[in-house]
């Protein structure tokens, strides 16, 4: 290949270069052969008369002096000036003497000027190597990123599993890149980028694998860190290279794994003048807006921190479309453990259903090691086939493995999770015009929530209601309404909603002037008025005296504590349906809110709803 043969013959350039230095120093060395002799020899030999002339420079003897037998020539000597006046020594036995500067040419050159030559060979060659370094058919000798074949990716939609709407959020794209005519006579386009939103090990590096697979198109993929390492300057001029190789070669795909290596929020956080990341991802961002994905490429990239990322790539036209890969709940793990079971030739009588009830909390990459695991469990203890024991052996060594990294949630926990959630749901369906339940999980999402109910705004509200408000905070705080009602104590995992309810009863107070005593005055002065969204602002004080606000603080805490009551009576009335639902929820870990309701209906304890 071209690109091989050029960087070869640079490495031997580089050789002989060296060599012909070497042979150099050898020739000249010969021609002027100078002995060193110590200085004692020296003045032995002024004494024998032997020194014919000398030359004196700051530190070195240089100089002429008779061979032992008379048949040779005069020998080059050279010694170190050891005593600083020579020259008397020198008078006394006539010898013609003269002072010279050292000349340090010839050594700068030797000594300083070579070893650059060196570094700066090395530098070549190595830039070479790593620029060189891949593979396959189409480099162009300036990118990482690895180009797969479709042959050699192998990866299906088949082999992902429990993640189906991500799937069909792909599918689509796929079809795009494979009939781009059906998409472009209607003047439809699809979007630039899409990235791939999940906790780790949910198979998100999996996913853009199964749509290289699918696609037929080359597929380009790179690592978010493999960007930032090396070079300075280097990362921006892949990115460019990334993007010149997949527009020369659409339709393709671009796969930025772990983007957020490179896509952190600038200038946020991070060490000033770490600056290479940021051009890296200024230089992402240029080429985002520079391509027009009607070519044919298709960017996707995958994160498990989207929280951390640049708003600047999230903007439309950019990242545009978020796939939400998520922890599979107990159909999912089924499906994932269906999908590596099957790898295994050697399978005992397994009852996978049995065997997703054990794994609550796992994701698809512990449950691909479960199996593995117990396959190497039953080899080790000799037996024919996989059977159970060894799954639930498996099973105890990656339960405490995850234990260890604060990755599951025990029993106990998991109980109190589905009872809060339950608690929301169940307030905010027995409240008129609070926004219907849609489905209540408590397969942990990302870091912080434990659990959580699915409302969906029936249509879009640019205006709400007193009693709408004080329906949403009592169906906040129905969560922990239901934990304080079942077990008696309460836990933490309410602090999220406790500061939503809190913020939309202040805003009550003092923007939306609904509070009793604090009258109909605005009280906020902040510049803009955050509806209902969890503000940051609500520090800034306003103008007002402290006695207002000690009756806004108290008007606040009077709303949360009759919105409390209000969800704790509701819960009452419907513990029944709570307690059944909660062992609903735990069995299989989500549940619709059409459940509920027709729980609701079933027991008919509910009031009767305004206006249905
Ligand atoms: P992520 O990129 O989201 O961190 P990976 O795609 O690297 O996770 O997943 C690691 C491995 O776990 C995969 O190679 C696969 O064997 C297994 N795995 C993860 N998710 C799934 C899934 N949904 N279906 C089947 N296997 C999965
Ligand atoms: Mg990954
Ligand atoms: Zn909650």
């Amino acid at each position: 290949m071209n690109l091989e043969k050029h960087h070869k013959i640079s490495i031997w350039y580089f050789i002989v270069g060296i060599w012909v230095v070497l042979i150099l120093q050898n020739y000249l060395a010969a021609t002027y052969a100078v002995k060193t002799i110590p200085y004692s020899q020296f003045v032995q030999k002024l004494k024998q008369g032997k020194i014919v002339e000398v030359s004196i420079t700051e530190k070195h003897i240089q100089g002429l002096m008779k061979p032992e037998s008379s048949s040779e020539k005069d020998i080059n000597f050279r010694t170190v000036r050891v005593a600083p006046d020579t020259s008397e020594l020198l008078d006394k036995y006539h010898v013609n003497y003269s002072a010279t500067i050292e000349s340090t040419f010839f050594r700068d050159i030797l000594s300083w000027i070579i070893p650059v030559l060196l570094f700066v060979g090395i530098w070549f060659f190595l830039m070479k190597r790593l620029t060189a370094q891949q593979p396959g058919f189409m480099s162009l000798g300036k990118n990482k990123a690895k180009v797969y074949k479709q042959e050699e990716i192998g990866v299906s939609f088949e082999d992902v599993a429990g993640v189906d709407e991500a799937v069909a959020e792909l599918v689509e794209v796929i079809d795009f890149l494979k009939n781009p005519e059906k998409y472009l006579e209607f003047g439809g386009s699809l979007p630039k980028g899409l990235l791939l939103v999940g906790p780790p090990g949910t198979g998100k590096t999996l996913l853009a694998k199964a749509v290289a697979g699918e696609s037929h198109v080359p597929f380009y993929s790179i690592s978010g860190s493999e960007f930032v390492e090396l070079f300075v300057g280097m990362g921006a001029a892949r990115v460019r290279d990334l993007f010149d190789q997949a527009s020369a070669n659409a339709p393709c795909i671009v796969f930025i794994d772990e983007l957020d290596a490179v896509g952190k929020a600038r200038g946020f956080g991070g060490v000033p003048g770490h600056d290479e990341r940021e051009q890296t991802l200024n230089q992402l961002l240029v080429e985002m807006d520079g391509f027009d994905p009607n070519i044919g490429v298709i960017l996707m990239a995958a994160t498990n921190r989207p929280e951390v990322l640049d708003p600047a790539l999230l903007r439309p036209g950019r990242f545009d479309r978020q796939v939400l890969v998520d922890r599979p709940d107990k159909q999912g793990r089924i499906a994932i453990l269906q999908v590596h079971l099957k790898k295994i030739k050697k399978l005992g009588d397994i009852d996978v259903e049995e065997l997703a009830n054990m794994t609550p909390g796992m994701v698809g990459a512990d449950l691909a090691s479960l199996v593995n695991e117990a396959t190497l469990l039953a080899v080790r203890g000799r037996n024919k086939t996989v059977e159970k024991e060894h799954f639930e052996e498996a099973v105890e060594r990656i339960v405490a493995g995850l234990e260890k990294k604060n990755r599951l949630i025990n029993p106990k926990e998991r109980k109190i999770v589905a009872y809060h959630e339950l608690g929301h749901a169940l307030v905010a369906l027995s409240i008129p015009g609070t926004d219907p339940v849609k489905k209540i999980t408590i397969v942990p999402r990302g870091i912080a929530a434990l659990g959580y109910t699915m409302q969906v705004p029936t249509e879009d509200r640019f205006l709400m209601t007193k009693t709408e408000l004080l329906g949403k905070i009592a169906s906040l705080l129905g969560g922990r309404a239901a934990e304080e009602m079942i077990f008696i104590d309460i836990s933490t995992g309410a602090h999220n909603d406790l500061a939503k309810a809190t913020d939309i009863a202040r805003s009550m107070v003092t923007e939306y002037g609904m509070g009793e005593k604090a009258g109909q005055v605005y009280y906020k002065k902040e510049p803009q008025a955050m509806f209902l969204q969890l503000g940051q602002g609500r520090t800034a004080t306003g103008e007002y005296s402290e006695e207002t606000a000690r009756v806004i603080d108290e008007e606040v805490r009077n709303i949360i504590d009759q919105q409390y009551a209000v969800a704790m009576k509701l819960l009452d009335e419907k513990r029944e349906i709570l307690e059944e639902a909660a062992t609903e929820l735990l069995e299989k870990e989500k549940i619709d809110g059409s459940y509920l309701e027709k729980l609701i209906k079933e027991k008919g304890t509910e009031k009767p709803l305004e206006g249905e």
